[in-house]
């Protein structure tokens, strides 16, 4: 799919262009061939104007012309018939010098003649007999004359070849004054009349013709010419008596391109704005394609800017955003209209430290440069979380050279931290581990070492006894007379805490040997154990503590309780453990409100019923001072710990233990207050705690212990 074919915006716009051009040539054309036309009407109008103009002047000769004989005529002289040479001279003057005229006879009263004189140029027009055939045509002209004591032309049926063509004649009666009543008839040639009374121009630029008044052509002058008759002018020519219409008729041969300057001027314009369209469409041309690769050039940015996961801002040099993309949006979580709406207020400013950044705004906006590497700072989300990020900011130079603001790209490095964060973490688990390492070595080296001194301890404590027991018969023999060396209340004591040490010298004995079994991860022993068993074995050791920190111990653990089958010495150490930590979380509250309570019941059948026999929970509650998120997070750490003589390994060790059991450890608040931990131990199996219970199976006790895996 192309570029074009893929945006219909696009492709509307370009059929819209094409439209517009269309229309514009469609338009610029119409006018021009309106210019064309209209030049030519103009052109055409202005002939024509020139040709009506000429007729007019042509009548006008003709008619002065006319009336210029008429003149002439009656100031021939008065005709004598006996003396008739000076107006037969006169006369034939006149017809030499006005070449229209065929022919002046005088006539009298009855219209008879008395004397005629013909051109002598000519051969003459009538013979009698024709003549008087006209009579009666001139009669009635000279009667009108008469009574209009003016000129009065009359035509003649006639035609008469003059100068090789055959002419209409035209009559004039002339009434002259005087005593006697007589006529002057003048013969007028129509041809003869256009030869000689049409101008010399119009002769030569027109063909001039008279028609009567139903338009037969009755005269002609000019030389018939080829091409079209183009323009022609009609005008009457009004002679008493008799009407005749002129007409002018111009010819052009071959049409002429350019008939004059006006149209020419119009081509030329027209040519001038043709080019200069094309000149435009070009400019267009290169302008669209210009255009076309700047969109282009524009979205390949855009995609750059909205394809990066680096945040950019721009500020103009009052601070205010100008533009942000859709990295920055998604970094800070508010829109780009809501940043650039904002102003100089920047909402992802944390409040506490608006002042500080507003005057690192400040120092950057009088143009002192931020370092070259950035700096890291942090921001505020619009749901409020805060995120580290890290700004690289540069100023923004126009293409003038001058700076119009500030362009910053940001990194969001919470990622970064995570990893660093975790980096650490994982350092410090090893760490931890290599000091658990190392414990767990010094920890077989010490059974091992501690071993020999504890057996020791023990055969002393039990060597000691025994010599007491034989000390004491002796001393009560009369032979042993005087001196017994304790008397027996104190000797029993003594044996007592003999026992005592004995005792304590094995347990010690079996945790190193249970922390050695744990450290080398052997099979440990898994016994069967009432609950109470468990209880009884540490009580003593804790209230030894307890009374030392003015604790009370309570023990809440029904006597109907199952057993429970595990690593018993591991389990008295976690009991033992999770103790000491109670008391000692006690040590800042009051002596009153110290209370330690260890309870065990059956856990609720809901809870690990992977274990068939089921669960017994023991919970381990004091009323201390509670456990703060910030150490909760660590709890299990090893090597945590808010104490200053503490391992911080108690609680891990604790919890890996009830985990080798398959249960679970945990912890929450006390109320009112303190914190309770509990822990949960698979219950033996009926048949193997029926077994060890020494009210049912005797003897048997010792020998219920079971290995597990
Ligand atoms: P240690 O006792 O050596 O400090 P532990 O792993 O047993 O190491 O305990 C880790 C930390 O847990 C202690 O330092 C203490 O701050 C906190 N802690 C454990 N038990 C309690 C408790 N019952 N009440 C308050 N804090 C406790």
């Amino acid at each position: 799919m192309n570029a074009a074919s893929g945006r219909p915006g696009e492709s509307s716009s370009a059929t819209r262009r094409w439209v517009l051009w269309g229309a514009l040539v469609v338009l610029v054309a119409a006018l021009l061939v309106t210019l064309v036309w209209l030049a030519g009407r103009y052109e055409a109008g202005r002939l024509q104007d020139r040709i009506e103009r000429d007729a007019v002047e042509v009548v006008a000769d003709i008619r002065g012309g006319m009336t210029r004989n008429v003149q002439s005529l009656q100031a021939l002289p008065r005709f004598d018939p006996q003396h008739s040479d000076p107006w037969t001279l006169r006369a034939g003057a006149l017809l030499r010098a006005r070449r229209e005229m065929l022919r002046i006879e005088l006539r009298d009263a009855r219209m008879q003649l008395q004397a005629a004189v013909d051109s002598d140029l000519r051969a003459a027009v009538f013979d009698a007999p024709q003549r008087e055939q006209l009579a009666s045509e001139v009669e009635a002209a000279c009667q009108q004359a008469r009574s209009a004591r003016g000129p009065i032309y009359a035509t003649s049926p006639f035609r008469v070849a003059v100068n090789g063509q055959r002419q209409q004649l035209l009559e004039l009666c002339l009434p002259l004054g005087g005593a006697g009543e007589t006529y002057l008839v003048v013969t007028y040639a129509l041809g003869e009349i256009l030869n000689e009374m049409v101008a010399e121009p119009f002769a030569r630029a027109y063909d001039v013709a008279f028609s009567d008044l139903d338009g037969t052509r009755v005269a002609f002058h000019g030389v018939t010419r080829s091409g079209n008759r183009t323009f022609s002018a009609q005008i009457g020519l009004d002679l008493p008596g008799y009407a005749l219409v002129l007409r002018l008729d111009s010819w052009r041969g071959t049409p002429a391109l350019f008939p004059n300057f006006l149209t020419a001027m119009v081509v030329a314009m027209a040519i001038g704005l043709v080019v200069v369209l094309v000149f435009l469409g070009r400019d267009m041309r290169r302008r669209l394609r210009a255009e076309h690769e700047l969109a282009e050039a524009l979205a390949f940015r855009k995609a750059m800017e909205d394809s990066l996961v680096t945040g950019l801002r721009a500020r103009d040099l009052d601070g205010r955003t100008t533009y942000v993309n859709p990295a920055f949006c998604q970094m800070v979580g508010f829109s780009a209209q809501e940043l650039i709406q904002a102003g100089t207020a920047v909402p992802y400013w944390p409040a506490e430290q608006y002042d500080e950044y507003q005057e690192r705004l400040q120092s950057r906006l009088q143009g002192r440069q931020p370092p070259r590497e950035g700096f890291e700072s942090v921001f505020v989300r619009k749901d409020g979380s805060r995120f580290p990020v890290l700004i690289i900011e540069a100023p923004l130079i126009n293409a003038q050279g001058t700076q119009t603001g500030w362009m910053t790209a940001f990194l969001d490095i919470s990622e970064q931290r995570r990893i660093e964060e975790m980096s650490r973490a994982s350092r410090e688990r090893l760490q931890a581990t290599a000091r658990l390492a190392t414990i767990g070595e010094m920890a077989s080296l010490l059974s091992h070492e501690l071993n020999q001194p504890l057996a020791a301890i023990a055969s002393y404590a039990n060597g000691s006894i025994n010599m007491l027991h034989n000390a004491l018969p002796a001393a009560a023999s009369p032979r042993g007379g005087d001196a017994a060396v304790l008397p027996p209340e104190e000797t029993r004591l003594v044996e007592e805490g003999l026992h005592h040490i004995a005792d304590q010298a094995q347990r010690a004995g079996k945790i190193i040997k249970s922390v050695h079994d744990f450290v080398r991860r052997r099979e440990r022993l898994r016994e069967v154990v009432p609950v109470r068993d468990l209880f009884d074995a540490i009580l003593p050791l804790i209230e030894l503590q307890a009374r030392k920190v003015g604790v009370r111990c309570h023990v809440r653990a029904p006597h109907d309780l199952p057993s429970l089958l595990c690593d018993r010495t591991m389990v008295e150490q976690v009991l033992l453990n999770l103790a000491r930590n109670a008391m000692q979380a006690m040590d800042q509250v009051s002596h009153a409100q110290r209370q330690l309570v260890l309870q065990a019941r059956r856990a609720p059948s809901s809870e690990r019923t992977a274990h068939a026999q089921g669960w017994l929970e023991l919970s381990v509650t004091d009323t201390g001072t509670g456990i703060p998120p910030e150490v909760s997070e660590k709890l299990f750490t090893p090597f945590f710990t808010t104490k200053d003589e503490g391992m911080g390994l108690g609680l891990s060790l604790c919890r890996t233990v009830v985990e080798q059991h398959g249960g679970f450890l945990a912890y929450g608040p006390n109320q009112p207050q303190g914190m309770v931990f509990r822990f949960t131990l698979p219950l033996a199996p009926v048949s193997a705690a029926a077994a060890a219970d020494p009210g049912v199976a005797g003897e048997a006790a010792g020998a219920a212990a079971l290995a597990t895996p």
